[in-house]
């Protein structure tokens, strides 16, 4: 079930270095074994009028603050790695597969090595060419997203990669930093105090005196920042840290929200360093606790996430470069058991005119997601392994927990994981989730994922036991 795409190990201009002058004089593409990183960033907002977290019946009415694909590549005598950060809800199946294979073709890698990471915003697109296609079908083009918008934002990025790496800099240290967020992130699980346990807290549940009062719960509260330099110059930070981003929404008001706001801030601070934040894995976490929903409690979240990306820059501590190695492990999740996730049960609905607007898209992306599992197409799960850190992303709505079991199977090591890479799964919850009753209709695998998942983490963290 789970086979290891590729390895391969770079070695870096100061490891070349150290070869000597006479290997160097012997050796004429030691220049091109140098190890370089280019960086990028481009506007993808989606266009009023259009469908926000695939099944709002409130359609975008205006745009707050843009949306922006933001990342880099790391270029050396091996293949590419490509980081990009989306601010979209979610990216599935086909949709993600093209975003990884145009941006491929530009860097010369492969789809593998493109991480593509949504940042999971909800008033922005979640997109899915396959469940758009059987929408159109049904006479419903556009309604869970624009394609050709979709393929416009692609080939920006894809153009803005390209004219980047042009511009390529040499890599000689990565840092590592992080720091300690207060009072943004709590647990959907709450337990109350007759002992009861229920995923009540919703992302605005501030409001509620009790689901504010009630303890947080398993969150991880570290940010985490890998940092890459040229000398003295930090040319870039990857930021990471797991909660669901929105303070509000649902109204038609496009925003990157408050993780979108601190990354501005901190990007107006450090112009000549691309600032990249991706999302942890989130899918129980939310600022539920902290947030009522108001433009102000966006601000506050914004303000608390912006004074820990300086605290983790003020940590960072920096490594020279000797290399990466670049893992991918293929997961196969189960589908769904559901009697209601047949093909027979969500063909009936996507074809029902009668039936609701969301339930139609929902059945479009769920049969757009048992086609995928039916023609055995795995999930990519990349790691780059920077030596002193590995980066790692995982799919979908991946629960806390995971992150946190990625970190304690390389407790020496500084591991970061992203969620919401390839996004077809919804929710991946824990089995302590399940046994807790965790069910939600955004949830399109099976119960049993954790033991395929750990398997997965243990391969390209490289855990031998
Ligand atoms: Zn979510």
């Amino acid at each position: 079930m789970l086979t290891c795409n590729s390895v391969s190990t770079i070695s870096l201009r100061l490891k070349l270095a150290a070869v000597g002058l006479v290997l160097a004089l012997l050796w004429p593409q030691v220049a091109d074994a140098q190890v370089s990183l280019a960086t990028f960033a481009v506007d993808i907002t989606i266009p009023v009028g259009h469908r926000c977290m695939g099944i709002l019946p409130t359609k975008v009415r205006q745009i707050d603050d843009p949306l922006q694909a933001v990342g880099l590549v790391l270029l050396g005598p091996d293949e590419p790695v490509v980081v990009v950060a989306l601010d979209w809800c979610e990216v599935r199946n086909a949709a993600y597969d093209l975003w990884r294979d145009e941006l491929a073709k530009v860097a010369s890698t492969t789809r593998q090595r493109v991480l593509v990471c949504s940042l999971h915003q909800h008033d922005a697109p979640v997109t899915d060419n396959r469940a758009q296609e059987l929408l159109d079908e049904v006479g419903l083009p556009g309604e869970l997203f624009d394609v050709d918008f979709q393929a416009a934002c692609i080939a920006d990025t894809a153009a803005a990669l390209k004219a980047a790496i042009a511009q390529a800099q040499p890599v000689t240290h990565v840092g590592i930093g992080q720091g300690q967020v207060e009072k943004v992130a709590s647990n959907r699980r709450v337990e109350y105090a007759d002992g009861s346990v229920r995923f009540d807290r919703q992302s605005r549940s501030g409001a509620d005196s009790l689901l504010a009062k009630l303890d947080a719960g398993e969150i991880d509260p570290w940010l985490k920042s890998i940092s890459f330099f040229n000398g003295e110059q930090e040319l870039a930070v990857l930021s990471c840290y797991a909660t669901h981003p929105m303070s509000s929404y649902g109204q038609g008001a496009v925003s990157a929200d408050f993780i979108g706001q601190a990354r501005r801030r901190r990007q107006v601070d450090t112009p000549g360093t691309l600032q990249v934040y991706l999302t942890g894995c989130s899918g129980d976490v939310t600022a539920g606790k902290y947030n009522d929903g108001s433009l102000a409690a966006r601000g506050l979240l914004a303000d608390r996430l912006y004074q820990t990306m300086i605290v983790a820059a003020e940590q960072t501590v920096r490594y020279e470069v000797d290399g990466w190695t670049f893992r991918c492990a293929e997961l196969t999740l189960p589908f769904h058991d559901g009697a209601e996730f047949t093909r027979e049960a969500m063909s009936k609905v996507l074809r029902d005119p009668q039936a609701k607007m969301d339930q139609r898209i929902l059945a479009a992306m769920g049969l757009s997601s048992l086609e995928r599992v039916e023609r055995g197409q795995p999930i990519d799960v990349p790691c780059l392994d920077l030596g002193v850190a590995q980066l790692v992303v995982l799919p979908g709505e991946a629960f806390v927990g995971y992150q946190l079991m990625a970190q304690r199977l390389r407790p020496k090591s500084f591991v970061m994981v992203s969620g919401y890479g390839e996004c077809w799964t919804g929710y991946i919850p824990t089995q302590s989730a399940m046994v807790d009753g965790f069910d939600h209709g955004w949830r399109w695998v099976g119960p049993e994922c954790e033991p395929l998942v750990e398997e997965a983490l243990k391969q390209v963290l490289e855990v031998t036991k």
